[in-house]
């Protein structure tokens, strides 16, 4: 079984849409896919549909952008009733937060010298519901500002640069707690990436345990070898799963392949226990 648990569709910061999402993964050769949109699960209908029609288990997820203090922490949530009381009330305050933070984010990039407007962004974004700093990176490209996404980052959008504007983002425990609530399963995403590392440590990841989280995304490409072995470790010293997923994003990330990280069938039956997928 191949099984890839993390991927971003046109719904948020991915370049193809939920059809796409899954015919390229049926391409890749894949059994299983989950489609992990950012704070959103408007891909999901479309997706499972793809997902009938060309024979590929799809998994409704969505990664859900919460906050350790003032670091970024991502939390995958599967298989959740978006339904439930609540939950959705609480992505729309994030995607609020999203497209909140984009006048000041323009006006630190037009204070540079870069005459974006909102017009140049929405244009990039499309038809997303959950609006990102890629599609600004996007929008940067389209004006001729930077050559890729990568670049955006690097000079305009990371955290520390000068267009980087933070976002309201829910407490990581809460987060789990709502994800659980509402009938998922809490899978931390990439604990050891670039913006959570510091914060992520053994003991935030047993106090997170304690708390409802189920999994760990050991297996992700912003972990070197020696972070998903001891991440690895640490899981199984928790009792909680490990999981892998390529993060794929389309052409909005480089070396992010469909298929390039995967998670265990063991891990996935656990994973998917007591529950009906979609
Ligand atoms: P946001 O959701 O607005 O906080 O933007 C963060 C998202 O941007 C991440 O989830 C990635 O999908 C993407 N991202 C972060 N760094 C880069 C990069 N260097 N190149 C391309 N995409 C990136
Ligand atoms: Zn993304
Ligand atoms: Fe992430
Ligand atoms: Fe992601």
């Amino acid at each position: 079984m191949r099984i890839d648990l993390h991927t971003h569709s046109s719904v948020s910061d991915g370049t193809e849409t939920p059809t796409q999402l899954v015919t390229d993964a049926r391409t890749a050769g894949l059994d299983v896919v989950a489609i992990t949109d950012h704070d959103s699960v408007a891909g999901w209908t479309e997706a499972a549909a793809a997902g009938d029609a060309l024979g590929v288990w799809v998994v409704p997820g969505l990664e859900l952008s919460c906050a350790v203090g003032p670091a970024s922490v991502h939390v995958l949530g599967y298989l959740v009733e978006p339904s439930h009381p609540g939950f959705e009330d609480e992505l729309v305050r994030i995607r609020a937060g999203r497209t909140g933070r984009l006048p000041a984010m323009l006006e630190a990039l037009n204070r540079h010298g870069i005459p974006i407007t909102e017009e140049h962004v929405w244009a990039a974004a499309g038809d997303a519901d959950s609006l990102g700093r890629p599609h600004v990176a996007d929008a940067l490209i389209a004006l001729g500002a930077v050559a890729n996404r990568k670049e955006a980052f690097d000079l305009w959008l990371a955290e520390g640069r000068p267009a980087h504007i933070s976002r309201y983002a829910t407490d990581a425990l809460d987060g789990i707690a709502m994800i659980n609530a509402a009938g998922g399963v809490a899978v931390l995403a990439h604990p050891w990436g670039r913006e959570s590392r510091a914060e992520m440590t053994p003991a935030k990841l047993a106090e997170f345990a304690a708390h409802g989280l189920a999994g760990i995304e050991a297996r992700h490409h912003d972990h070197s070898a020696a972070d998903e072995a001891e991440l690895t470790g640490l899981a199984t010293e928790l009792g909680v799963l490990v999981t892998g997923g390529s993060d794929w994003h389309g052409t909005g990330k480089v070396d992010h392949d469909l298929g390039s990280k995967l998670t265990d069938a063991e891990a996935f039956d656990a994973l998917t226990a007591g529950r009906s997928p979609v």
